[in-house]
C-alpha cells in the first residue's frame, strides 16, 4: 500500500480516511490515479480535485460514500456510473434494516478496496459484469437468515463462475475468531477472504484453457479430481501429517484449486506488505551483520519492477520484524506462516503469472 498525505496540510492519512484528520478537508481515493485526493465542492455533487494540483479535475464522490458512508473512493465526473471502481462490483448487498448489517458491509467494503487496490497496481483485469458478462467479477453479500423468509440457509463463501459471495457474518469478530479456532487456522481475516477468492477467480481467468495449466498441474497437482470430495475428506480427515512440508496452509492441501487460491492470497499478502514497508522508510541495521538486514534502494520503490527473488530477500527479514512487532503487542504473530520450497515454487508461477498475464499464451487443446 502507498503512502498518502492530504494534499493541503501534507498530513499523512489513512487509504481508509474520508477526511484529513489535521485540516478537515474531504479526501477521496481516486482509483484513476491511484492517489489521495483532496477535494472542495464545486456545486451539487461536482468536487474539484484541490490536491494533487496538476490538471483541473473533477469528481463525484461514490454513491456508497455520499449516501451510505461505506466508501472513500471517488468517480470522475465524465463516467456515468454513480458508483466507484470498487463499488460498481457489487451485485448483491445485505438487507441493512438488519441491526448491525451496515456496520458489517461497511467491513466489508474496507476489505475489498484494499483487495481492488491491490489487483489495480498489480495491473491485473478488474472489470464487472456489466461490461463483460461472462468473465467479469462480481460481489454477493450475503446472510445466513433470509429476511424475507426468515428462514436459515447456510451461505457458504467462495467463488463461483466471477461471483465472489462472502457471507457477512465473517465481518462479526466473534464470528470469524470462532471459526478460525474451529478450523484450527493461524490467520482468517477479511482481507485474507477477499485475497483468497480473488484467487479462484483468477485462476478461471487466467489459467483455465490455456497451456499454463500444465505448469500448474506439475506444482499443485491435477485440478481435475473431485472437488467436493476432496473437500469433505479434507473436513472429515484433515490435512495429512506432513503438509508443512509442501504447503502454504492446511487448508491449501485440500485441493489444487485451494492450494492457488491460498498462494495467490500470500502473494498479495507479501507484495502489498513489503510495498507499505518500503514506503514508509522502513529499514533494517543490526548490529551483527548475520542478522536480517533491510537496506531499500531507491528502485524498490517502483517495486512492481522487483523479480521474485528480490521480492523475497526483502521479505523474510521483514516478517522477522512484524512477528516481533505484534508479539511486542501481545498480539499473535502478523505473519504465522514458513515457505518451504514447494511453496516458494508455487508463489514463484504466481508471480510469473500475474507479470505474464498480458502475453498472448496459447490455449491448450481439448484434452
Ligand atoms: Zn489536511
Ligand atoms: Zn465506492
Ligand atoms: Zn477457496
Amino acid at each position: 500500500m502507498k503512502v498518502f498525505h492530504c494534499g493541503r496540510c501534507d498530513q499523512l492519512v489513512f487509504f481508509e480516511n474520508s477526511a484529513c484528520t489535521s485540516c478537515g478537508r474531504t479526501l477521496a481515493y481516486l482509483p484513476d490515479r491511484n492517489e489521495m485526493g483532496t477535494l472542495e465542492l464545486v456545486e451539487g455533487d461536482q468536487w474539484r480535485l484541490l490536491a494533487p494540483q496538476t490538471r483541473a479535475l473533477t469528481y463525484r464522490l461514490c454513491l456508497n460514500y455520499s449516501r451510505e458512508n461505506v466508501c472513500n473512493w471517488s468517480v470522475a465526473s465524465d463516467d456515468p456510473n454513480p458508483y466507484c471502481l470498487s463499488c460498481r462490483l457489487n451485485r448483491v448487498i445485505p438487507n441493512l434494516s438488519r441491526p448491525g448489517t451496515r456496520e458489517a458491509w461497511a467491513r466489508l467494503e474496507t476489505a475489498k478496496r484494499r483487495l481492488i487496490y491491490s489487483l489495480l497496481c498489480l495491473a491485473l483485469p478488474v472489470s464487472g459484469k456489466v461490461d463483460e458478462p461472462q468473465h467479469g467479477l462480481a460481489f454477493d453479500f450475503l446472510a445466513d437468515l433470509d429476511p424475507g423468509t426468515s428462514e436459515v440457509t447456510f451461505i457458504p463463501t467462495g467463488h463461483l463462475n466471477g461471483v465472489i459471495t462472502i457471507n457477512i457474518a465473517e465481518a462479526d469478530d466473534a464470528v470469524r475468531e470462532a471459526r478460525r479456532l474451529q478450523m484450527h487456522e493461524p490467520y482468517r481475516t477479511l482481507l485474507g477472504h477477499f485475497r483468497h477468492e480473488a484467487g479462484h477467480y483468477f485462476w478461471e481467468r487466467l489459467i483455465r484453457g490455456t497451456v499454463r495449466v500444465y505448469v500448474f498441474r506439475q506444482l499443485f497437482g491435477d485440478e481435475r479430481q473431485d472437488y467436493g470430495q476432496r473437500l469433505h475428506r479434507h473436513h472429515q480427515q484433515g490435512a495429512p501429517a506432513d503438509w508443512e512440508r509442501s504447503f502454504i496452509s492446511a487448508y491449501a492441501s485440500a485441493h489444487p484449486w485451494e492450494d492457488w487460491a491460498e498462494s495467490w492470497a500470500h502473494y498479495l499478502h507479501i507484495t502489498d506488505t513489503l510495498e507499505t514497508a518500503l514506503l514508509c522508510g522502513l529499514s533494517l541495521q543490526p548490529r551483527r551483520s548475520n542478522e536480517p538486514e533491510w537496506k531499500p534502494e531507491i528502485a524498490d520503490v517502483g517495486q512492481r519492477d522487483l523479480s521474485f527473488d528480490q521480492i523475497l530477500e526483502r521479505w523474510f527479514p521483514l516478517t522477522y520484524v512484524l512477528n516481533n512487532l505484534t508479539r511486542g503487542m501481545g498480539l499473535q504473530d502478523a505473519y504465522p506462516f514458513v515457505l518451504p520450497p514447494p511453496v516458494l515454487n508455487k508463489l514463484r508461477f504466481v508471480h510469473e503469472v500475474i507479470r505474464g498475464w498480458e502475453s498472448s499464451v496459447p490455449h491448450r487443446r481439448n484434452e
